[in-house]
């Protein structure tokens, strides 16, 4: 039987009333109180390293997290994150870009209704999360709705349906069986050598969502920061009216990305002409990556 490690963090899954709005409250071991069935999946232990809102969580804590799977990978088999959903994506991509070549499965899951509450998600996510964590999978994905999804693709596209995550740009990895209840892997990530730990990263890079009219004066504020990404529209580009403080920005020494606001797709450079000004003044494109992923291959070094 396998043997996993649970990391409880939090999230609408652990989640009470408070009398102020929802909080985060249950352990990992009183979330493992709500499945007796669990002993015939796998055994489990539990670390309870934090107990937040994901909304309230840093890159800091994200390392925190891929410290402990770092420290304890010779340990189990598998590891399952408990997370709340709001922010999921930007931890299952940092996991992602941290623990490299990872040969063993790292699962995070959550919930849009607590553990216990009617109507809730949790049970289904959490059993679901153990079997892969069980299974032939290799490296971090997140699981949800009985979606398997490689943790480089997750996005959350929904504030309030169950079923609010998608694998963007990419094709699902894979699904547990809602009838049989067994894990089927489209995509078992090939791994290209010995797993290793990436133990430093950047936070301080800043994301820009362009509007059609967007003050030019907050370009050249962005000048203190080394890395920004810009968020544009469609295929990519930057307004002409911006490319001056833009130009200026890049000459300063910062490092420009861009992105585009459409969830699905890529950002190519070469269509237009706004692309292509801008590749000409050294923005560089961030093709298909969420800007999840994006985010986290930046914080790593690799762009
Ligand atoms: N605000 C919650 C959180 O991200 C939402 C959730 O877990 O679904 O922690």
């Amino acid at each position: 039987m396998k043997h996993i490690l649970m990391i409880a963090t939090g999230g609408t899954i652990a989640s009470r009333q408070s009398g102020r709005g929802l909080a985060p409250s249950l352990t990992g071991e009183e979330l493992l109180e709500f499945l007796p069935d669990l002993s015939r999946i796998c055994r489990v232990v539990v670390e309870n390293p934090m107990s937040l809102d994901a909304t309230d969580m840093t890159a800091q804590d994200r390392m925190q997290l891929a410290e402990l799977i770092w420290k304890n990978y010779p340990l189990y088999d598998g590891f399952v994150i408990a997370h709340g959903t709001d922010t999921l994506s930007y931890t299952a991509a940092l996991l992602y870009h941290v623990l490299r070549n990872f040969n063993k499965p790292v699962v995070i899951t959550g919930a849009q209704v607590p553990l216990g509450m009617p109507d809730s998600d949790a049970e289904q996510n959490l059993i679901d999360a153990f079997k892969v964590a069980s299974s032939a999978y290799c490296g971090v994905c997140a699981v949800l709705h009985r979606r398997i999804i490689r943790g480089n693709h997750v996005v959350k596209v929904h504030t309030t349906e169950l079923d609010c995550f998608r694998s963007v740009n990419a094709p699902q990895a894979g699904r547990v069986d809602p009838i049989t209840g067994k894990v089927i892997l489209n995509i078992v990530p090939w791994l290209g050598g010995e797993p290793f730990f990436v133990e430093e990263i950047d936070p301080n890079v800043v994301l820009m969502k362009l509007i059609p009219d967007l003050d030019p004066s907050i370009i050249t504020f962005l000048s203190k920061y080394k890395k920004v990404i810009i968020e544009g529209f469609g295929s990519g580009g930057i307004p002409v009216r911006l490319e001056k403080v833009v130009q200026k920005l890049i000459l300063s020494g910062t490092k420009v990305y861009l992105t585009s606001q459409c969830i699905e797709g890529e950002t190519n450079l070469h269509k237009y002409e706004v692309g292509r000004r801008a590749e000409a003044m050294g923005a560089v494109s961030l093709g298909h990556r969420s800007t999840e992923d994006a985010l986290a291959a930046i914080m790593c070094g690799e762009l």
